[in-house]
């Protein structure tokens, strides 16, 4: 089964389609396993603000992925578009943080990295946005940010992938480990047989881990559930997206908003629990007095890849020729997929890559 240039990606979330989207120019063949429907995850879950939450709390290793993620956005969802009619909606809305603690180490984080971020008086949110509640002193304000329709983003992703003639997409194909020929990864073995290739990517999201499990390897990569609700308002009901005590409403273009969400360990269990229902709809309220009286239309849960402060890994990996990981993104893996796709193909193909790649280097992070 092997060809030359022969590639397999292991799990198809958004980390795994936008691998296989940028490197099938470059390869014979890749082929694209996911135990489940592709884009069904994490990638599917998510709220999908192209920015981390609190950008200045992150290293610079974050940072380098998010910005040039967020600069590339616009043109990879109107790419998708042209190639496939489906929209992933890159949301420019802006975002207001209210009642910061660290509102000054934003400021200044936003100096130093030349960000368009700004104090703004609450008389001025509230002009704009006249939804918001009562009782918020202080607000700051990042003009360019935008949300994407992640499950839009996953299907035109996978609509993108099905039309090229050299990707395959194996659906409900669960990898149980790894092909080895010492030290040598040849390939996966999957519950419908062996899958060779010259190369293994894994992009697993939180199951990244489980999967290491089987060479050995302890990769700090562990689920970490979030639960979100949904409403369906006017289209203009919600200008711009507002962040206070963690918790955030994300407008799209239809009028949905999107109201997140929980941080809970609890292992691979991802079914929505009615204490998270009532505590965003509590945060909802107090975001936006008016959703007392709109319904939820949606409640779900997905599972993080959470890793050590944030930063994936993202490289081959030492001692195990062929292998190479994409994951261990945790609540950032939209906004940072674009860079962080690119990074990987670059690094496998041998090409100047487009940031420094040592922070995400696998090898020196791993057990
Ligand atoms: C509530 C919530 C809100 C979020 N909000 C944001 C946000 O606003 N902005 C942002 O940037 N990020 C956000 N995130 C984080 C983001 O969704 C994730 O970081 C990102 O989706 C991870 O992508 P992934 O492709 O690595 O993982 P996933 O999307 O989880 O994909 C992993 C894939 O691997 C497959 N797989 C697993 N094991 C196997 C196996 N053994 N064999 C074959 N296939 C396998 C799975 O079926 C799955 O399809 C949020 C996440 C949640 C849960």
């Amino acid at each position: 089964m092997t060809k030359p240039g022969q590639v397999v990606i292991v799990g198809g979330g958004v980390i795994g389609l936008l691998t296989a989207f940028n490197l099938a120019a470059h390869v014979e063949q890749v082929v694209l396993l996911d135990r489940s429907a592709v884009g069904q995850e994490s990638s599917w879950a998510g709220g999908g603000i192209v920015s981390p939450l609190y950008p200045w709390r992150y290293s610079q290793a974050v940072t380098a992925l998010a910005h040039w993620s967020q600069d590339f956005y616009p043109q990879l969802a109107e790419r998708l578009f042209k190639s496939t009619g489906v929209d992933p909606e890159v949301h420019t809305t802006g975002l207001y943080w209210l009642d910061l603690d660290d509102e000054a180490q934003a400021l200044q984080w936003a100096a130093r990295e030349q960000r368009p971020l700004s104090s703004v008086s609450i008389d001025t949110v509230q002009q704009a946005v006249p939804v918001l509640g009562e009782g918020y002193s202080r607000a700051i304000y990042m003009a360019n940010v935008a949300n994407v329709r992640n499950p839009r983003l996953v299907k035109s992703l996978k609509a993108a992938l099905v039309a090229l003639p050299n990707v395959t997409i194996h659906e409900q194909c669960e990898v149980q480990g790894f092909v080895r020929d010492g030290d040598t990864v040849l390939g996966v073995t999957t519950i419908d047989g062996d899958v060779l290739g010259d190369q293994v990517i894994l992009t697993a999201g939180a199951w990244s881990g489980e999967l290491l499990k089987t060479l050995g390897l302890e990769l700090p990569v562990e689920p970490v559930k979030g639960q979100m609700i949904l409403y369906k308002c006017a289209a203009d009901f919600l200008p711009s997206m507002v962040l206070a005590k963690g918790r955030y409403a994300i407008p799209r273009r239809d009028g949905h908003i999107l109201v997140g969400s929980t941080l809970e360990h609890e292992g691979f269990d991802k079914t929505p629990t009615d204490a998270a229902l009532e505590s965003l709809k509590a945060s909802a309220v107090e975001l936006i007095p008016a959703l007392a009286d709109a319904e939820v239309v949606g409640h779900w849960a997905g599972l993080r890849p959470g890793s050590p402060d944030g930063i994936p890994f993202i490289g081959p990996l030492a001692g195990f020729e062929g292998l190479w990981l994409n994951c261990g993104h945790y609540r950032n893996g939209l906004v940072l997929a674009p860079a962080s796709c690119q990074l990987l193909v670059d690094l496998l193909l041998g090409r100047e890559p487009i940031i420094d790649a040592r922070p995400y280097n696998p090898s020196s992070r791993i057990l």
